[in-house]
């Protein structure tokens, strides 16, 4: 054994000290996952020696990282490279100084050699400090022969450290912490398993910890880490078992993915993404305070951080996955990585890799709908965000149809090939669900005509609208607003044109009057229109006034809009208008007028706001009915 010697740290591992210790980690538990990236750093750092100087290579299940605690000591061990005597006191005596880098000038001189090593400054070590009051390095290099030549190193994380040589059979470092009474927490054996859990599963090497085996009768060591990061191996060694096995892992999600994207980036940027797109939604999607993005930054296998705002665009919150780059610092905060360049670059490419997933999910049909149903409404609040290329969104998204059943969706694509000669129009209705728009009134005259027809029947599409003005050059058009004159290119024949015509006499223009007088509060204007058959009347919106889905929409965020005045049309011919027509009793007139009309804003509205007078109106009305027949 020799003589201790004392040293001082450079004033800048002095001044680092403080920081860590106070401030730079708001989460003391990051030193564990420091201490564990160096285990696992020297560690690959022997793999690599070994490797390189074809000695015997041994299998990843050989190296290990060991957690044990003594008394008010926690260990952390690792049959690893180790440090001699002049690397314990250049690496842990002076910091921004990269060890790794060092290595591998010693090492070789090859360019080719894995640059996953080199370049990782960082405080580390330093924040074993953080929760010990005294920490000790006990090491022997692998290049050390005589086991009497390793070293222990020491520091209160005073501004002073001690080394001495002590005797360590095994090549590898262990760090001894010696826990500080407010930090009691880890020495909790479950404690320290939960934290590895959270950011060290991946690490590539086998993190064991000492429990005992009642049927062996001794202890052993047992494995906490999946450590299978699968995204580093070849695409080409791993099956979809591999990769719905690990989705399981990550996301804790029983259901299997419906596609995955697994790319590993060299070059200006150097990352691993692996992607998955899941077959459920989380429940708390829609909760923009509650919802983690569930994209996973990983430096070098590390877990950094998950729910990284911006690292892709807001309408694929859906992804859940693993990103891995070393072009990140260990020690970067979540403020930093907002305005991180090098992520910024990653957003870039992971926004078109998305695209491209779902460009080959919408390949299949049946996949692709159960991704629709799910997230469909998420991914159209992409069309409002100038991020991103509006036509990739608008390919991607699917409605239902007038020509089709519930579980069909169409895309603008699909609708396109089937427009009418001289159609240059995508028209669409708005209204709460499939049923309401099927059997629209405003539907009537379309489907006569054999035009189809697109529902949007999302909360947000009447929202959506906004920010979908054409496909391919084609504008859409709403069919509950006033927009009839669209129709003139298609409704070539003179006769179909000529139904949209009406000659008023003056006994009609008298009828019209009589209920404009009734309904000038609520109507813009009373019309006769010929686009309708089954009903007697319907509701129009006049086409620059706010249509009916999107006024509920901004009423059920609590903002006050004023009622819509529709305009309301109705269909002379049709056998109740008739009877009405001839009602000369004012207020039986005025009740069935009301009647009408409240039918026809229910229609649009698919509630009314006064449904008790709307239900005593036609029990007065059938009463009247019975008394006088
Ligand atoms: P970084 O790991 O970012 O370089 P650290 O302060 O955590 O910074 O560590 C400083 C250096 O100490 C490392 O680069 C490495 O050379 C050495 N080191 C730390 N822990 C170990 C270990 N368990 N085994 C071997 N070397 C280690």
């Amino acid at each position: 054994m020799s003589e201790k010697k004392k040293f001082v740290f450079k004033s800048e591992v002095n001044e680092l000290l403080n920081l860590v210790i106070n401030s730079l980690y708001s989460n003391k538990e990051i030193f564990l996952r420091e201490l564990i990236s160096n285990a696992s750093d020297a560690i690959d750092k022997l793999r690599f020696y070994l490797i390189s100087n074809s000695k015997d290579i041994k299998f990843n299940d050989d190296f290990y990282i060991r957690l044990f605690i003594k008394g008010d000591k926690l260990i952390i061990r690792d049959n690893g490279i180790g440090m001699k005597y002049s690397e314990v006191i250049n690496n842990l005596g002076t910091i921004a100084k990269s060890g790794t880098k060092e290595f591998l000038n010693n090492i070789s001189n090859d360019k080719n050699i894995n640059k996953d090593l080199i370049g990782k400054f960082g405080v580390g070590f330093y924040s074993s400090f953080i929760v010990a009051n005294k920490v000790k390095v006990h090491t022997k290099s692998i290049f050390e022969k005589n086991s009497k030549n390793s070293i222990l190193w020491s520091s209160k994380g005073n501004g002073k450290f001690f080394i001495k040589k002590l005797y360590k059979k095994n090549n590898g470092t262990d760090i001894i912490l010696y826990i500080k009474d407010s930090c009691k927490e880890f020495l909790n054996k479950d404690n320290l398993i939960s934290i590895i859990n959270k950011y060290s599963n991946y690490v590539d090497f086998p993190i064991e910890y000492k429990i005992f085996d009642k049927d062996k009768k001794k202890y052993i060591w047992k494995k906490i880490n999946l450590y299978n990061a699968i995204w580093l191996k070849n695409k080409n060694d791993l099956t979809d078992e591999d990769y719905k096995k690990f989705y399981h892992n990550l996301t804790n999600n029983l259901g299997n993915p419906l596609i995955w994207s697994h790319n590993i980036v060299e070059g200006s940027q150097n990352y691993i993404s692996l992607l998955y797109i899941p077959d459920t939604s989380p429940w708390n999607i829609w909760n923009r305070d509650e919802y983690k993005n569930c994209l996973k930054l990983y430096v070098n296998r590390i877990f950094i951080m998950d729910d990284i705002k911006n690292l892709i665009p807001y309408c694929f919150r859906f992804i859940q996955g693993v990103l891995d780059t070393n072009d990140l610092p260990l020690n970067i905060s979540r403020e930093i990585l907002q305005d991180n360049i090098i992520l910024k670059k990653i957003r870039v490419s992971l926004t078109n890799r998305i695209f491209k997933m779902l460009l080959n999910l919408s390949l299949d049909d049946k996949k692709y709908i159960i991704f629709w149903k799910q997230f469909g409404i998420i991914l159209k609040e992409g069309l409002a965000d100038n991020d991103i290329d509006k036509y990739k969104i608008s390919s991607l998204l699917r409605f239902n149809s007038s020509k089709f059943d519930e579980n069909i969706f169409i895309s603008l694509e699909d609708y396109i090939s089937r427009m009418k000669i001289g159609q240059d129009k995508i028209f669409y209705i708005t209204s709460e669900n499939y049923i309401s728009s099927k059997n629209s009134p405003h539907l009537e005259l379309y489907i006569k005509n054999d035009i189809e027809v697109l529902f949007m029947i999302d909360k947000i599409d009447e929202w959506m609208m906004n920010y979908l003005n054409d496909f391919k050059g084609i504008n859409f058009c709403s069919i509950n607003k006033n927009n009839l004159n669209n129709l003139d290119n298609i409704l070539v024949t003179n006769k179909n044109k000529s139904e949209l015509i009406t000659v008023l006499d003056d006994d009609i223009k008298l009828f019209i009057n009589r209920i404009k007088n009734i309904l000038s509060e609520d109507v813009k204007d009373v019309r006769v229109t010929n686009r309708i058959e089954k009903f007697p009347v319907v509701l129009l919106t006049d086409s620059n006034d706010m249509s009916t889905q999107m006024l509920k929409l901004l009423r059920s965020t609590g903002k006050d809009i004023p009622k819509i005045k529709y305009y309301f049309d109705i269909n002379i011919n049709h056998i109740l208008i008739k009877y009405i027509k001839n009602i000369n009793d004012e207020n039986l007139f005025k009740k069935w007028i009301k009647f009408m009309y409240y039918q026809a804003y229910l229609i649009e509205s698919n509630s009314l706001e006064d449904s008790v007078s709307f239900i005593s109106n036609i029990n007065d009305l059938f009463s009247n009915f019975i008394y006088n027949n």
